[in-house]
């Protein structure tokens, strides 16, 4: 299965945002963007900059960008991006609103917003690896939708090996969004609705994505 192989800051850096790729150190001062920032402030500090202006983007180069930005954050390749924003457009109702809920629904990012992993790149290899089960059958594919009623777990070989023992004492300090119910004992969940847009805190605007596909 393709996926981007290179390095996850490379990613932030070329969109300029946080996109929070690797968990944990990208809340601390270990950020590859951040230490840039310090960087350039010292810089600032002393006598001269690079001198360098920064350039205007165009109107295509901003959606374009909002695009990467989802694109990256969900960790997705351009021609299956390109799919997903099909499936969107045969959603009634706002299709920038219906890709998002497309992308949350991914069994990766359900894993990962349901506190099983710091990041969705991490919850992307528990899938592969066979750590997951959708309703008691183990699914090993990232791109697999989860829908209301669903339950999402740990495969039984797994709960004694280490992911599922560092999941289980990280997961006090997760917010779970109110889409999902998880029971903490055994780390199990339930897909109670539809992502709620309101919740994703989406680093990208959809209607712009939307725009960028209808030129
Ligand atoms: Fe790297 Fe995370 Fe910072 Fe992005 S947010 S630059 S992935 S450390």
């Amino acid at each position: 299965m393709a996926r981007y192989t290179g390095p996850y800051c490379r990613l932030c850096r070329r969109v300029d945002e946080k996109l929070m790729l690797k968990g944990e150190r990208c809340a601390g001062p270990k950020c590859a963007l951040e230490r840039r920032s310090m960087a350039a402030g010292q810089r600032r500090a002393g006598q001269r900059g690079t001198g360098r202006r920064p350039r205007k983007m165009s109107d295509y180069g901003v959606r374009l960008r909002e695009k990467q930005k989802a694109r990256y954050s969900y960790g997705v390749l351009e021609r299956q991006f390109r799919r997903v924003f099909a499936e969107a457009q045969k959603t009634p109702g706002k299709t920038g609103e219906a890709l998002i809920q497309l992308l949350e629904r991914r069994l990766d990012n359900t894993v990962y917003r349901a506190g099983f992993a710091e990041s969705r790149n991490e919850a992307r290899q528990l899938v592969l690896h066979g750590h997951v089960t959708v309703n008691q059958r183990r699914v090993n594919i990232p791109s697999f939708l989860v829908k209301p009623g669903d339950i999402v777990a740990w495969s039984e070989r797994s709960i004694n090996q280490e992911p599922y023992k560092s999941a289980l004492e990280g997961i006090d300090s997760k917010v779970i969004p109110s889409w999902l119910s998880i029971d903490k004992s055994n780390l199990s969940g339930r897909v109670l609705s539809l992502p709620l847009i309101d919740e994703v805190g989406a680093k990208f605007d959809g209607k712009m994505i939307v725009e960028h596909y209808s030129r």
